[in-house]
């Protein structure tokens, strides 16, 4: 049924107006008063143009029948006098006719106007008149006068019967006074009986006004159930559009017969889809059989309210649905509310799941509270324990209901207490603390050390802490700390023995091996030679092991200071290999190196300490291989580095030697085969390797020989660099350079004097001055501006670096180079006399080829490196 929407909103609708018409509330009652109010007065104006339409044709009915009237009456009582066109018929004619022409003419152009009811009314109680005086008064005729009454009583408005009344008593006043034979029938009448006449039309009036009144009420009534019944249709369709929830009906069949919008969410089929489509076809198989049962007790009159079952859609999905419904046996429909409720399984399944684990975590943490070995308590915000478990018993002797109530801090030692506090505090703050460590009282009395882990919670003003006992842990911290001050302390005063040690060997040493050098440079007798062979290779071999040893031992202790910086890779091998190639001629081993290509790249190294590896993996090599072999240096990238491996074709290594081969003064059984060494040598180049950020290996097969490698990672030339940077190289000076100098020499040990005065004779063009003091040799520097100063440490009156800071210091003698020669060959040592000003460092005993060529590279300018 369709009908006009109310401009009332969906609020409003819901309250109806009373269908008794009674007071209604609100805006919606007031809207709902103006629609009973609407449709009122649609049907009072139905009524009354029905009425008009009615009447109007009544009227023409009555006029005819006045003219016959008038027609028979006047042929009764003129028989045979005349003709029937008497002047009563030309009355009821004419006068008939204006008396219904004009209310017909109203009825057909202005129905329902009160103006066509009142005229309708005057001129059906004219015809009356008119029928009466036809009649010749007959009293009979009368009683049209009331039928009148009683037609204008359709109008159901008691207002018609006023103007009609009027004209049926001015008719009875006026023709009862001039006409009473007209309308008495009789001659003379008096104005009571007028009176009379009109009396009783106005109580026919009383009762029919009366009459309309209470079908107007009806009529009202009517109107307000009508407005009510639309609101609440209204309100129905508001639902059943907009409701969330599904609501249907379905037939004893189970076809849907109504169903709201939502049922098409629900399911995923049309309304046009779901009307006649059976609602039980839809349900899940497995729930299809309660649900039968539950509708057949439905039916039966018991209504359910929480039924659930699940349905499969148009899509084939599942959906879990909950319903109310009862069964109206009236209209042989089962009315059906229903809600989706499969957001709701899941989130009642996954709370349930919640729920469980949240039990199992309960579980696990009481399990964790019960068996734990720390103590997990909670404070509040003033340090009051909350809760404890059981480990406090151990931890501090206390079982936990004697804790709970009580500070912690009655806990901590007196001593801890107000950084405790500040620790507590802080936690508060930055809300979490897991490192704090204080000492507390057991019951007992003991001191227990306590790391704290702890998170306040500001929400509930808890600070949840676990307390774990660290007494043991600090006691072997507190030793192990000890322990590596006590090892640091040994490893200090080894450092500083093998240092003093080095001096004391290097100084005797230094005559040992100088003159040595110096008696086989002199061409001694043939019978001289092996013994003077004796010297120089004990000497050697004591002087590589002292070296060593103190290489390791600054290595592991740290104090080795290499310059790394970028490293021809082809200067360094080629001059390791020019150092061997006697050697290996000597032992009559095929030397082949790389072209000079492939090792023409530069390499992240301390050039010194690069030389010492490669030369100790080639004379490895060599002492190693038995006559006739070969030892093979090869390069090639690997990345970002460079590999240089020295293959052998000598005795090799077995797979269990192997692994030890860099362990030191571990010889692999090398001690009974006649080769000489130390067994420090590869253990020395390893930490060397490690030290300049490279790799060593090793891979070896009895037998076959063995291939040592080393990797360094690649890098820029310093030419590159300075490229790189705007420096400019300067050209170098020409030889001529080394013609007629003068050489300081300032040393206090006389053998060392005369070595140097013996070394220095080799050399042409030098004369050397020397001083056994420091002081005398600042002055003999001040007054001779010698070329080169050589400067020892250990002077009887000022140390060496003393001198030296005085040379750079002087005016006259800041130019002057100064060459250390010193017992003292720790780095640590070597670096601070560099930076001081020394143009080079000769640690004693003095390898003579090495002292000739620094003298030379010295008094010869080299090529610098000059900022552009
Ligand atoms: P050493 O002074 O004894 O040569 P190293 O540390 O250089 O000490 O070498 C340790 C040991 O490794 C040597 O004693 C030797 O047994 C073994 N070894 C080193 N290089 C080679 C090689 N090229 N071939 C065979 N064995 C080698």
């Amino acid at each position: 049924m369709r009908y006009d929407p109310l401009p009332a909103t969906k609020a409003e609708a819901v309250t109806s107006p009373s269908p008794s018409g009674g007071r209604v509330r609100g805006k919606a009652g007031r809207a709902a008063a103006g629609r009973a109010e609407e449709l009122f007065r649609q049907q009072r104006d139905a009524v009354y143009r029905d009425t008009d339409h009615l009447l109007s044709r009544l009227l023409l009915l009555e006029w005819v029948v006045l003219v016959v009237v008038a027609a028979l009456v006047a042929s009764e009582t003129r028989h045979g006098s005349g003709g029937w066109m008497d002047a009563s018929v030309w009355t009821a004619l004419i006068l008939g006719g204006a008396i219904t022409l004009v209310p017909v003419a109203l009825a057909r152009l202005r129905p329902g106007a009160p103006l066509t009811r009142y005229t309708i009314a005057v001129a059906q109680m004219l015809h009356s008149g008119l029928l009466v005086s036809l009649s010749g008064g007959r009293l009979e005729t009368h009683f049209h006068l009331f039928c009148s009454l009683v037609i204008l009583s359709f109008y159901r408005d008691w207002r018609v019967l006023v103007p009609a009344t009027l004209v049926v008593g001015l008719d009875h006043f006026l023709r009862g006074a001039l006409l009473p034979l007209s309308i008495y029938g009789a001659s003379t009448s008096t104005p009571w009986r007028s009176l009379e006449h009109s009396a009783w039309v106005v109580i026919e009036d009383i009762f029919l006004g009366i009459s309309c009144l209470r079908s107007t009420r009806q009529m009202r009534a009517t109107a307000n159930r009508t407005a009510a019944l639309e609101t609440s249709q209204h309100a129905n369709q508001l639902i059943m559009d907009n409701s969330r929830d599904v609501i249907c009906a379905n037939d004893a069949e189970g076809r849907f017969v109504t169903v709201s919008a939502a049922c098409e969410a629900l399911w995923g089929y049309t309304r046009a889809e779901l009307l006649g489509k059976s609602c039980v076809e839809m349900v899940h198989p497995d729930d299809r059989e309660r649900s039968r049962l539950t509708n057949l007790d439905i039916m039966a009159g018991n209504p359910v309210t929480n039924f659930e079952n699940r349905y499969i859609r148009k899509d084939g999905t599942v959906v879990n649905v909950l319903w109310s419904a009862y069964w109206s046996e009236n209209d042989g429909t089962l009315f059906q509310v229903a809600r989706d409720i499969t957001q709701q399984k899941r989130a009642e399944l996954a709370l349930q799941k919640t729920n469980r684990q949240l039990e199992s975590a309960h579980q696990a943490n009481q399990l964790i509270m019960d068996n734990s070995q720390d103590v997990i308590c909670s404070l509040d915000g003033q340090g009051v324990f909350l809760s404890v478990n059981a480990a406090s018993r151990d931890l501090w002797g206390y079982e936990p209901e004697e804790l709970i109530g009580r500070c912690y801090l009655v806990l901590v030692h007196p001593e801890d207490r107000p950084w405790s506090r500040e620790a507590e505090e802080g936690t508060r703050a930055r809300g979490k603390r897991s490192d704090f460590v204080n000492r507390c009282l057991r019951k007992d009395g003991s001191v227990v050390d306590v790391l704290w882990s702890a998170s306040w919670s500001a929400a509930d003003e808890i600070l949840v802490c676990i307390a774990h006992d660290v007494t043991d842990q600090q006691r072997i911290e507190k030793a192990l700390r000890e322990a590596k001050e006590a090892a640091d302390r040994a490893n200090r005063a080894k450092s500083e023995f093998l240092s003093r040690m080095s001096h004391e060997l290097r100084t005797p040493l230094n005559a040992i091996l100088g003159f040595g050098q110096l008696l086989e440079r002199q061409e001694p007798r043939s019978s001289q030679r092996p013994h003077l062979d004796h010297i120089l290779t004990a000497g050697h071999h004591l002087l590589k092991l002292i070296n060593e040893v103190l290489d390791i031992s600054r290595i592991e202790s740290d104090r080795m200071r290499l310059s790394l910086e970028p490293v021809d890779l082809s200067v360094a091998l080629n001059e390791a290999v020019e150092l061997i190639r006697p050697m290996a001629a000597e032992h009559s081993i095929n030397l082949f190196t790389p072209a000079e290509a492939d090792t023409a790249d530069f390499v992240l190294a301390d050039q010194q300490r690069l030389k010492q590896v490669l030369l100790n993996l080639l004379i490895n090599g060599i002492k190693y291989t038995p006559a006739g072999g070969a030892v093979i240096v090869r390069c090639k990238s690997v990345g970002e580095t460079l590999r240089v491996s020295v293959h052998d074709t000598g005795v090799g290594i077995s797979p269990e030697m192997l692994a030890r081969v860099f362990t030191p003064f571990d010889r692999l059984g090398a001690e009974g085969s006649g080769v000489e060494g130390t067994g420090l040598g590869l253990a020395l180049s390893q930490r060397l390797v490690q030290a300049m950020r490279g790799r060593i290996g090793v891979e070896s097969m009895v037998g076959q020989g063995s291939t040592f490698w080393v990797e360094l990672s690649r890098t820029k030339s310093p030419l590159q660099a300075c490229a790189a940077q705007g420096i400019a190289v300067m050209p170098t000076p020409g030889p001529e350079a080394m013609t007629r100098r003068t050489v300081l020499h300032i040393e206090d040990n006389l053998s060392n004097l005369a070595l140097i005065e013996q070394l220095l004779q080799e050399a042409p063009g030098i004369q050397l001055l020397t001083a056994m003091e420091g002081r005398i040799g600042l002055d003999l520097a001040r007054q001779h501006a010698p070329d080169l100063i050589l400067l020892d440490l250990h002077l009887p009156d000022m140390p060496g670096s003393e001198v030296l800071a005085e040379l750079r210091a002087g005016e006259a003698t800041r130019q002057i180079p100064t060459i250390v020669l010193s017992a003292d060959a720790s780095s640590g040592a070597l670096k601070r006399l560099m930076d001081a000003g020394a143009r080079d460092y000769l640690t004693k005993p003095i390898d003579v080829s090495h002292f000739y060529r620094v003298l030379e590279e010295t008094v010869s300018d080299k090529q610098e490196c000059v900022g552009a």
